[in-house]
């Protein structure tokens, strides 16, 4: 839209003139009756214990066929998935973990809970994902392992983290729960670390309520066999009479036949929901490059997204407004959105300003040196000043896309500095 054609159609409806969207977004249902029969067939089972049953069973069969991965476990969350991991891989009281400033606190509560301690890297200003050389500067003899996060389905530099990490022989845990079914040169990540992490809870592409699963990716039996019973207590189910023999503490993160059964319905709508996703959040990509002042998603060289968000960043040194006053303009026009994912990063929160992982208690952090303030990643904190979030939902049409490129387009030509 050029500035100087002045039609009335270009003022902003944030100053009253007429909105870009005017008719609803597309909606669809997530659960039908593909959800409904394998739920009833749980239920035939008389029990609803994922090792007596087949729907749990079932589900990861299914999830490891589709992935291509020998060996995954089930988890009551994604929460409990990433604990789940890092306990099996040994980590433990005082050893450090790297890991990312902008992710959900699902991805820190696992460190806390092995007593380990989260160690920030930063991040890309516009993959928003973790920084190779970042990590690798975060690196000191206690460093036990990577947990890499897929930020809204976009991939990681895989190829770099690798190599460090193999370099200093860390572990590293993919936390897949904003990435379904997202590649990184060809391979799904998931795939590429030791343990690939995702959530099914009732935000993520698909949903069992709540859920988790574990890839473990070595194609070792022991390893499988640990990561299993680390979700269950610690029994040691697999191949004859069950173990119970407590060698080491371990949470019980089951997921049930209910869940189960839901997400063996869920995995069948997924490619369609990751290709929805990835065709409309490559399509605000292309309706928007160029704009003044508004800077798109970057993709990860080598990467898919299957974007779980749209994030793009306002630049104000091109436009005389702020971001907030952009978020604003944006929303007037009928396209919700959100200032930013989280209000800081995370290592602004006060648990780790006032370094209490327990109430009342300063553990695990009194191990540790690390400190958390403002300045500590600095493109981490510029991303959460300057992106704004929309969402690129599959069941939003081919004009929902385009109302949502026009409408970023209008507000952006408005205020964009001469
Ligand atoms: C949702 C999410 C989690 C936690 O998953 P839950 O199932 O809610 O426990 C962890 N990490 C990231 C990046 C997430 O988006």
């Amino acid at each position: 839209m050029n500035k100087t054609a002045g039609t009335s159609a270009d003022k902003l409806a944030i100053t009253g003139g007429p909105k870009v969207k005017t008719t609803p977004f597309g909606t669809g249902k997530r659960f039908g009756m593909e959800e409904v029969k394998e739920l009833v067939e749980a239920l035939e089972q008389e029990t609803l214990f994922y090792h007596l049953g087949t729907k749990v069973k079932t589900f990861l069969a299914d999830f490891n066929k589709m992935y291509g991965v020998p060996y995954s476990v089930a988890a009551s969350s994604g929460t409990a998935a990433i604990h789940i991991a890092l306990g099996a891989a040994g980590v433990t009281a005082g050893d450090e973990v790297i890991t990312s400033p902008i992710t959900d606190q699902g991805t820190l509560i696992g460190i806390l809970y092995q007593n380990a301690i989260p160690v920030f890297a930063d991040l890309d200003p516009h993959t928003y994902n973790l920084l190779p050389e970042s990590i690798e500067a975060q690196i000191t003899p206690r460093t036990k392992a990577i947990v890499v996060v897929h930020l809204a389905g976009n991939p990681c530099d895989m190829d770099f983290i690798m190599a460090i990490a193999r370099k200093h022989g860390l572990k590293v845990i993919e936390d897949c729960a904003q990435s379904y079914l997202t590649y990184y040169k060809g391979n799904l990540a998931g795939t590429i670390g030791d343990y690939g992490c995702f959530s099914t809870n009732d935000f993520k592409h698909i949903s069992t309520g709540d859920g988790g699963m574990v890839t473990v990716n070595s194609g070792k039996e022991e390893d499988y066999r640990n990561v299993h019973a680390f979700a269950d207590k610690n029994y040691h189910r697999l191949g004859g009479a069950v173990n119970r023999g407590l060698s080491y503490l371990a949470p019980n993160y089951r997921m049930t036949e209910l869940q189960g059964a839901v997400g063996i319905a869920q995995l069948r709508k997924l490619e369609r929901i990751c290709q929805r996703r990835h065709e409309n959040g490559e399509r605000i990509t292309a309706g928007i490059t160029g704009l003044p002042g508004v800077v798109p998603h970057q993709i990860t060289e080598g990467g898919h997204c299957s974007y779980w968000f749209y994030m793009f960043r306002v630049d104000e040194s091109q436009l005389t407004c702020t971001r907030d006053e952009f978020s604003a303009a944006l929303a007037a026009e009928g396209i919700p959105n959100s200032a930013g994912y989280i209000p800081t990063t995370v290592y602004m929160s006060e648990l780790f300003q006032h370094k209490q992982a327990y109430l009342g208690s300063h553990y695990p952090f009194e191990l540790s040196d690390a400190e958390y303030g403002e300045g500590l990643c600095p493109n981490a904190e510029e991303i959460l000043r300057k992106a704004i979030i929309v969402r690129a939902n599959e069941f939003f049409t081919d004009a929902d896309i385009e109302d949502i490129i026009a409408a970023i387009g209008k507000v952006a030509d408005a205020y964009a500095k001469d």
